[in-house]
């Protein structure tokens, strides 16, 4: 499956879910935020400008299910999508004000970098190489990686048994952290496969050009929910991937905030969570992690 690269101004079509916002719980609907009517921030912050625009950009993935997936109607769904949305509202931005822009792993620093996002919410691990070039916010979700196989392969049950069965290819994603951290525990670099985004990895597995997929568990807990008990997920999680919001390196002052509108919405960051990867069966209901210091 190929993914438009193209920004697209999603039309949401979420049910407003009226007086009793944080009331429903066991709607699979994600509720609608609560958007800031008229917020006032300091002149010259990144809040400032994009609460006076009434629009902005948000990174996400489009093939993720349960974090960032774009459905049929060409709408973006997810956790990641609904802590931006969160985010997006303490700005007074709507949802229907917000502009999605696919951000698969290997382009999430550029655009950044670039301007071509206000921010990335992509399942995005926070690092020292990457924090060379932007700053994050969060984490507000800690993965960890993991390995998916198809359902009838006993012999690979981990990372582990990727060295004994040299012959076998594991697949992940261009600019991951998961594509950096199996090389150690392959016999051969040729063992590795790599694409630019999961549901390509998903399709090898099932069209049998790989024999694993590795990323964070809550990702491949989505291939494996929705491959109608085709994939299974093999041993233990072997690395910790605290998930950040990425934003344009240095600006403190928007990662403050982020912060402190994560805290006041602790409510909201887990109905989105229940509504959205909370539903894939393995997951586990989060706490808001503790924050690292803005820099
Ligand atoms: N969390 C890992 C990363 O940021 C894997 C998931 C992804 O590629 O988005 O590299």
């Amino acid at each position: 499956m190929n993914f438009r690269r193209t920004a697209l101004v999603a039309t949401l079509s979420v049910v407003a879910l009226t007086a009793a916002a944080c009331g429903g719980g066991s709607d699979d609907t994600a509720a609608e935020p609560s958007v800031a009517e008229a917020p006032e921030f300091e002149a010259g912050t990144t809040m400032a400008e994009i609460s006076e625009a009434g629009t902005m950009k948000i990174g996400t993935k489009f093939d993720q299910p349960g974090f960032g997936l774009e459905n049929l109607e060409g709408d973006v769904e997810g956790f990641d999508v609904e802590v931006a949305k969160i985010i997006a509202g303490a700005m007074g931005i709507a949802p229907e004000d917000i502009e999605w822009v696919e951000t698969p792993s290997a382009v999430r620093e550029d655009y950044i970098e670039g301007g071509e996002v206000d921010m990335v919410v992509a399942t995005y691990t926070i690092n020292d190489k990457r924090k060379e070039r932007i700053s994050f916010a969060g984490p507000y979700y800690v993965a960890g990686q993991q390995i998916m196989v198809s359902s009838d392969n006993d012999a690979i049950d981990g990372p582990d048994a990727l060295k004994s069965n040299p012959d076998a290819k594991v697949c992940s994603v261009t600019g991951s952290t998961p594509a950096e951290q199996i090389k150690s525990y392959l016999a051969s670099p040729d063992q590795l496969t790599l694409f630019d985004e999961y549901s390509q990895c998903a399709d090898s597995l099932r069209n049998g050009q790989v024999d694993a997929v590795t990323t964070d568990n809550v990702i491949l807990l989505g291939f494996v929910a929705e491959s109608d008990g085709d994939f299974k997920l093999v041993g233990e999680q072997f690395t910790e991937e605290p998930y950040g919001i990425g934003i344009t390196k240095g600006d403190v002052a928007f990662c403050e905030f982020i912060h402190e509108t994560l805290q006041e919405n602790e409510d909201a960051y887990i109905e989105a969570w229940e509504s959205t990867a909370g539903e894939v069966e393995g997951t586990e209901t989060p706490e808001l992690p503790e924050f690292a210091a803005c820099a």
